[in-house]
């Protein structure tokens, strides 16, 4: 679908419109369409178009954004042809889980499916390293999301050796090249769900180390937040630059026209959740979907099943 035509389709006017075009425009240059990656060039503060006096109009835009969604998957459950997974990475309080709760709201909870990967249990340990995400792509008509994915195999894997070792894996297996490989299976099996329907599209939350360090406090300020707040939180900010190096590696490695990644500015959340709605629509718009044709197309045959309806 071209662009000009999603925008109006959201229903985005006047004022609203050119901030949505623009909102496009701005969003279209977080697309990795080159290696190598350098997380310095994106500024993790970042807001397009808007300043924060704008939050009003990124909210409304939110929302005509999150109400295309809703419609759209309803085409694409009824059509059935297509699925769609969307990845979510990003550091320790990037807004991964609240981005969910306020992107993905309006979606009927019986075609879309919210996977979270943790730390691998005893089972999932003893299979490939791509056996525990295969059980949870998503099925034709439905949209999948990974929140944290088979990524963390190319990241905290990583950056932290004992993880690997964990994995018990013959040492003929992890020799130094073992990071390209996985990057380049990884990338294989994406093109292969590319090839099978799955429309795959991959954020990263770029959150800063001084907006990452505000959120800790916080949630150490608050009670309510405690929860939230894990030792190993520290340990991973210790580890900041070996992760800011896995991450440019896979970002590089594994952005494909037919999997791209974005890295989504994720400083400001109410702007990382407009950005990500705007990527997603986008994403959706390609597959072009028809709601499928009626089963009584003809307006006598309508009338007889609404006649046959009323007399029953
Ligand atoms: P989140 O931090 O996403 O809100 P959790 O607090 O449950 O969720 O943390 C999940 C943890 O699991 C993260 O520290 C992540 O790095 C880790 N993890 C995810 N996948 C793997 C993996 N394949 N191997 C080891 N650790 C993993």
């Amino acid at each position: 679908m071209a662009r000009d035509s999603v925008l109006a389709d959201l229903g985005a006017k006047g004022a609203d419109g050119g901030a949505a075009h623009e909102l496009t425009e701005a969003v279209r240059r977080y697309r990795i369409d080159r290696a190598p990656v350098c997380l310095a060039d994106h500024d993790p503060a970042d807001t397009g178009p808007f300043t924060t006096r704008d939050r009003g109009l990124a909210r409304a835009l939110l929302r005509a954004h999150t109400a295309w969604l809703t419609d759209r998957q309803r085409a694409l459950a009824a059509q059935g042809q297509w699925a769609v997974l969307v990845v979510l990475q990003g550091r320790d309080a990037a807004g991964k889980d609240s981005l969910i709760r306020h992107v993905m709201s309006g979606l009927n909870p019986q075609s879309c499916d919210v996977t979270s990967f943790g730390v691998p249990n005893e089972e999932e340990l003893r299979h490939d390293f791509l056996w525990r995400c295969q059980r949870h792509l998503p099925a034709q008509g439905t949209v999948g999301v990974f929140n944290r994915s088979h990524y963390e195999e190319v990241l905290v894997v990583r950056v932290r050796p004992d993880l690997l070792r964990a994995q018990r894996l013959h040492p003929s297996l992890v020799g130094p090249g073992v990071w390209d490989q996985r990057l380049r299976d990884i990338a294989a099996f994406e093109d292969y769900l590319s090839r099978n329907g799955t429309a795959i599209v991959k954020i990263f939350l770029n959150v800063s180390k001084e907006e990452q360090k505000e959120r800790f406090l916080g949630r150490l300020r608050n009670p309510a937040k405690h929860f939230k707040f894990s030792p190993s939180d520290i340990r991973d900010r210790e580890h900041w630059d070996a992760y800011t190096e896995a991450y440019e590696a896979a970002l590089g490695a594994t952005s494909t026209p037919e999997a791209p990644w974005y890295v989504v500015p994720a400083d400001r959340k109410w702007f990382a959740r407009l950005a990500v709605a705007s990527i997603l629509v986008h994403t959706i718009a390609e597959l072009d979907l028809e709601h499928p044709a009626p089963l009584l197309a003809d307006p006598e045959e309508l009338q007889a099943a609404r006649a046959a309806l009323e007399d029953a």
